[in-house]
């Protein structure tokens, strides 16, 4: 009755152990998948790019700002020259004013002052069109951020649907670990987590053809014996790499 016991729990404590690491493989392999996703690279650099659009937008209207604050300057000093140009045409026909003297000065002011308002324009014209050329360039930034969003979008939906599909595997093979662990001795499983942590995801590795499956290396005639003749509580480890020897 003992014997048959003992021969169970070998078999559904040290067999199941390999069953349990091919699933911890598969769930290892699943979310590396998510992890070494492409979408997720090129979401990091289209954030970057986009990040740097941005700061190309501030820097242009912080550069495209004294512009418009001397085009509005501009805007009152022309107002106001014709304002002063409309006042003196006024009084100069109105016919309160005769001595040619008068009228010849005020007739001279008009011109000066059509004179400057026309080289107000000028300038007003020039800071108009440099406006412009930034307004050009900010358009084509906008067109290029609202492109490199809809992309962005799209890689998110993309890698939104690989983690969901990781997600669901990766909860089936849970469900599958956790009844493959219930056959594996406490003790055991937890040497096997342990080992499994410090050694890239392996914790146990089959005997095949008398070498070690996790480091390949050919086990010596001491932990051979020492395999025939273990007691299943206590699993043999691999005396290169650690891992739980499973005969
Ligand atoms: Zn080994």
């Amino acid at each position: 009755m003992l014997g048959i016991v003992t021969e169970e729990t070998k078999a559904g404590g040290l067999g199941a152990l390999i069953g349990l690491q091919e699933i911890d493989t598969k769930i290892v392999q699943a979310l590396y998948r998510i992890e070494k996703a492409p979408e997720k690279e090129a979401i990091s650099l289209l954030q970057t790019r986009l990040v740097v659009l941005d700061g190309d937008l501030s820097d242009l209207a912080g550069r495209r700002a004294p512009v418009e604050t001397k085009m509005k300057e501009l805007e009152e000093r022309i107002a106001s020259t014709s304002k002063r140009i409309s006042e003196i045409d006024k009084a100069l026909y109105s016919g309160t004013v005769s001595a040619s003297k008068d009228l010849q000065a005020m007739s001279h002011e008009i011109d000066q002052l059509k004179s400057q308002k026309s080289e107000l324009e000028d300038s007003e014209l020039e800071l108009m069109e440099a406006a412009e050329v930034f307004d050009q360039e900010a358009s084509a930034i906008d067109e290029k951020q609202s492109e490199l969003t809809q992309e962005l979008a799209s890689l998110k939906t993309a890698l939104a649907v690989t983690e969901a599909e990781v997600a669901a595997q990766v909860a089936e093979l849970q469900l599958a670990r956790a009844e493959r662990a219930s056959l594996v001795p406490a003790a055991i499983l937890a040497t096997y987590d342990s080992i499994r942590e410090h050694e890239g995801g392996v914790g146990a590795a089959e005997v095949v053809h008398g070498a070690c499956g996790g480091c390949h290396l050919k086990l010596s005639a001491t932990e051979m014996d020492r395999l025939h003749h273990m007691d299943p509580e206590k699993p043999v480890l691999c005396e290169q790499c650690g891992r739980i020897l499973v005969p």
